[in-house]
């Protein structure tokens, strides 16, 4: 198909997932699985790839296959479609011989839109077979990186893959994948055999994630302040080790924290049912290693704390990732030491071999990232090979906090690098000695009368002891930061440390390198003092927060009836939007994003019952009607397309009404662009929109009471004219 209703996905999209827009990248995912044209869509955790497949699904004739390499992972998301209304099915191993029965005979009834299945599965004769007497839509790959070695998560089963295309020759193959490297995307391309695929990779910036990193200190302290920070929110803390796992876990829940670990030495069944607490809110942390964590959609993970640094950026990102997937602010905090990567060196075992080296090489990488001192987000990004616009991403230590760097840097980079210059002069010291590494560098700056000093005779050094009173762990950061921003070179091979061309510059011209200060402490921040993160899908100005914790209440307990993970009744973005516009009445909650038309015929009246109950009774306005919801990230982008194909036709004269059916959105939303566009151009008098008589009623009105608030402005109006007409007439004269 070429041709087709562009309208169509907008309509659906809205019907189903409650959404007026799509995220970044999601219209070109949609529109390759629309024009029949092979693609890899790489969008990060948390990017809205499992809609680019969804949706078109719902769009085409036929049944799309959805390939998934994990039991709960197509549970959780053929949980989710139903809720929405959206007629999906698994098949799986875990399944009665009655269920798998009853799902293929809905297979035959043509009853099935979407259906999950394990790669191993769409290799099976009998089920090619099945397929074959079947109208197949397409076949998305989900998690495709699997299907490459060089992905963090190779599985075996999805090699099997490879022989799709030569069963199925006329269907399209659309593969999902978060891992973003080149050699990921090529490897996808080649197993699958894809047919000239369109490759769209989104960006690799999580714009609402808040990342902090700090030296571990006293790290207990430093957990319980983030979680202090977090109180009922769901959070994960990675450890490294079991028994940091069990261990953490143990004092959480003794100082009354709701905690449960997850590892690999747990047994399957328990493992299982901490995993399914956390999911369905039962507890609020999980402790774990990196074994937790695939698999689980769960999108109100408000918090990822690493106890310990990750072995790589890869699984930094991954990790991290887990926080924030429904687009609201979450906060990521590393606590980490260089005895971290002296732990990674040792589990990595043999640094010789190729995959050691690899490994190495990562880790290193991670350790760097850890003590720089530039943007998170950007170095984030940047590994990726992508750049961030922003000078100061408003979402990380560094740019909001005002890294806290040490005033004497110049002072004690002058005394490290002048340290360095007489221990190489040293003639004591056999000459091939003559060059050491960080750790014996710290030892003669603190002083230290270690054996291998005074025999070497470099305490009669003039340097020897001079930062005394740093700490070697401190020096040595200096020292890896000093090497980072070029001034120290540190030899491969050897690990010594030599002063680069550049160093000179600080001891002659005294050039000011950045140090960190010793050992800061996350400080316990009171919720509302958190910096907005950039992306986030918008603040929290004006949500009423006891009204949001009441509906998350609600949704838990609806959940719980219904035996599914509170997410799927609705993501804390939706109960976000329900807190802030405090609909008082099921019209106005169709609004509300991630209300489609099932969630609005399920849930509405209960939510909306719920709302009008709570504001009644504290004398809060509802139907504040703000402005819509902004989408997370800005690409160049689908959004203002739709907007600016708005903003023409109300240059032309368009009535609202006639503009929403043009742009194929809701009328709130296109009052919404009207009022930027008055703002924008600077309109002063409403009409065609507002008629006259109305303007100058409105005009009158907000004499009297103000135009702060529109509330006063209706009531005073008798309730006779519409929000949507104040708004427009406010943004005229303001
Ligand atoms: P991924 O699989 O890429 O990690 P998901 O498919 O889990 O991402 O989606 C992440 C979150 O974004 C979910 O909560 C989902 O409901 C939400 N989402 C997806 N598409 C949209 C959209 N167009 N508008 C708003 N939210 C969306
Ligand atoms: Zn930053």
């Amino acid at each position: 198909m070429t041709n087709y209703d562009h309208e169509i996905p907008y309509k659906v999209l809205k019907q189903y997932w409650g959404y007026d827009e799509f995220l970044p990248w999601q219209k070109e995912a949609v529109e390759c699985v629309m024009t029949c044209r092979d693609s890899v869509t790489v969008l990060p955790t948390g990017g809205g790839k499992s809609l680019c497949f969804q949706l078109p699904a719902m769009c085409l004739p036929g049944m799309a296959l959805v390939v998934s390499p994990l039991i709960s992972l197509m549970k959780d998301q053929v949980d989710s479609l139903k809720n929405a209304g959206v007629s999906a099915a698994f098949i799986n191993s875990s399944m009665s011989a009655a269920e798998h029965y009853s799902c293929l005979s809905d297979i035959r009834q043509n009853k099935v839109k979407l259906l999950y299945i394990a790669p191993e599965r769409l290799v099976m004769d009998s089920f090619i077979e099945l397929l074959k007497t079947t109208k197949l839509s397409f076949i998305a790959i989900d998690e495709a990186h699997c299907i490459s070695m060089w992905g963090h998560d190779f599985r075996p089963e999805y090699r099997q893959l490879k022989t799709l295309k030569n069963v199925f020759p006329d269907i399209n193959i659309h593969s999902y994948t978060a891992t973003a490297t080149e050699l990921v995307c090529q490897d996808i391309c080649k197993e699958l055999q894809l047919t000239a695929p369109l490759i769209l990779t989104g960006s690799f910036d999580r714009p609402n994630l808040i990342y902090r990193i700090k030296h571990r200190d006293n790290v207990f302290n430093q957990i319980c302040s983030v979680i202090a920070n977090h109180k009922t929110e769901s959070g994960i803390i990675y450890c490294i080790r079991r028994t940091d796992v069990d261990n953490l876990c143990l004092r959480l829940n003794q100082k009354g924290y709701n905690a449960l670990p997850y590892h690999a030495g747990i047994s399957d069944q328990d493992r299982k049912k901490n995993q399914e607490a956390f999911i369905n809110d039962r507890v609020d942390v999980i402790v774990a290693t990196v074994a937790f964590g695939m698999g689980i959609n769960k999108s109100n993970v408000r918090y990822v704390i690493h106890a310990g640094m990750p072995k790589s950026l890869e699984h930094y990102q991954q990790e991290t990732g887990r926080a924030g997937r429904d687009g609201l602010e979450s906060e990521c905090c590393l606590f980490f030491a260089y005895s971290d990567f002296m732990t990674w060196q040792k589990i990595i075992g043999d640094l010789d071999s190729e995959a050691g080296r690899i490994a190495s090489k990562k880790l290193k990488e991670m350790y760097d990232f850890c003590i720089n001192t530039s943007c998170r987000h950007q170095a984030i990004v940047s590994y990726f090979g992508q750049k961030l616009d922003t000078q100061n991403c408003g979402a990380c230590d560094i740019c909001i906090e005002e890294p806290d760097l040490m005033e004497d840097a110049l002072v004690i980079a002058q005394k490290i690098i002048s340290c360095i210059v007489r221990l190489k002069n040293s003639g004591r010291e056999a000459m091939s000695a003559s060059s050491f590494g960080s750790a014996y560098i710290g030892r003669v700056l603190t002083g230290s009368k270690d054996q291998r000093i005074l025999q070497a005779g470099h305490d009669s050094l003039s340097t020897w002891g001079i930062l005394a009173s740093e700490g070697k762990q401190n020096i040595r950061i200096w020292i890896e930061q000093l090497v980072m921003q070029g001034y120290l070179k540190r030899d491969e091979e050897y690990k010594t440390i030599s002063v680069s061309e550049n160093g000179w510059r600080i001891i002659k011209d005294n050039e000011i390198p950045r140090l960190t200060k010793p050992l800061p402490i996350h400080q316990e921040q009171p919720k509302t003092q958190l910096t907005v993160a950039r992306g986030a899908t918008s603040s929290w100005e004006g949500v009423d927060n006891e009204l949001f914790n009441a509906l998350r209440v609600l949704r838990k307990n609806l959940a719980e009836k219904q035996n599914v993970p509170a997410y799927i009744v609705f993501s804390d973005a939706s109960l976000k939007d329900m807190a802030l516009r405090r609909p008082s009445n099921l019209n106005e909650f169709l609004h509300i994003t991630g209300v489609g038309q099932k969630k609005w015929e399920s849930y509405g009246d209960v939510f909306v019952k719920a709302i009008v109950d709570y504001c009644t009774t504290n004398s809060i306005e509802m139907d504040t009607m703000p402005a819509p919801i902004v989408v997370k990230q800005t690409k160049d982008s689908s959004l203002s397309a739709v907007k600016f194909h708005a903003f023409e036709l109300f240059s032309q004269g368009c009535s609202v009404e006639e503009a929403a059916a043009r742009v194929c959105r809701a009328t709130s939303t296109v009052f919404g662009y009207l009022e930027e566009y008055i703002q924008q151009e600077k309109i002063t008098h409403p009409a065609p929109w507002v008629d006259e008589k109305t303007f100058l009623m409105i005009l009158e009105a907000m004499d009297q009471v103000g135009a702060d608030r529109l509330r006063p402005i209706f009531d005073l109006l008798n309730g006779e004219i519409p929000y949507e007409l104040i708004r427009i007439s406010r943004a005229c004269v303001q």
